[in-house]
């Protein structure tokens, strides 16, 4: 049942670690930030969208929905020059519907194969959304980056090991999470998002 909670947010997603580090992040701002992991009747959302902000908006109005409360969502992935802005919204699936990070970055560097390092360009994007009763908000995030030709670093996840950013000298995989966080899609993303919050209450 639908329980209205003034400055109340419903996180509109199921990794644990991204609930953990929108909550630090928003952490000076008067909401509640609820976790998904309440509201077990809140219907699956298939992200079959066109683009990164369809699919946020269509989590966070799902929820905001079956909930009655404030939703936030994101949606993220990479986008590559060379392939024309692939795997975009199907980075999460670019080698097969359940790939894994590894088949996922197996299929980018065999795309890339012999493209040179001036045709490698990429970026990170992500948008988040937030659907209220006040309506639908969104903001969005991009970092710049080249796709290497082999992984390198051990941090984070997803294509972390191919992102190289140029102006740090590193790539995501080799930059500690406060770092990657501080300058990452998602990091400005999250940035923007808190000064839309702080300028309004659900
Ligand atoms: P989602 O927005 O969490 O659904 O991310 C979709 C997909 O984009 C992930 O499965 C990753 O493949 C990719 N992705 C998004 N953000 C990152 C990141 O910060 N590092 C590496 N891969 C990412």
């Amino acid at each position: 049942m639908a329980i209205l909670q003034r400055n109340a947010i419903v996180l509109a997603t199921r990794n644990a670690d991204k609930v953990i580090e929108i909550k630090e992040f928003m952490n000076d701002l008067d909401f509640e930030f609820l976790d998904f992991s309440g509201f077990p009747d809140v219907p699956e959302v298939v992200e079959d969208g066109e683009t990164f902000s369809d699919n946020a908006i269509k989590k966070a109005t799902a929820i905001y929905r079956a909930t009655g409360i404030s939703a936030l969502a994101d949606d993220s992935g990479l986008e590559v020059d060379y392939l024309n802005g692939a795997p975009g919204v199907r980075s999460s699936r670019f080698a097969g519907e359940n790939a894994t990070y590894a088949e996922n970055n197996a299929l980018l560097l065999k795309k890339l194969d012999a493209v040179p390092p001036h045709r490698r360009t990429a970026r990170f994007r992500c948008v988040m959304a937030f659907v209220g009763q006040s309506g639908t908000q969104t903001v969005e995030g991009v970092c710049e980056g080249i796709i290497l030709n082999e992984l390198k670093g051990s941090k984070g996840f997803g294509y972390d090991p191919l992102f190289y950013v140029p102006e740090y000298g590193m790539t995501f995989a080799e930059m500690d999470l406060v770092l990657k966080n501080r300058i990452s899609h998602r990091g400005m993303a999250l940035s923007k998002m808190r000064d839309v919050l702080r300028h309004r209450s659900g």
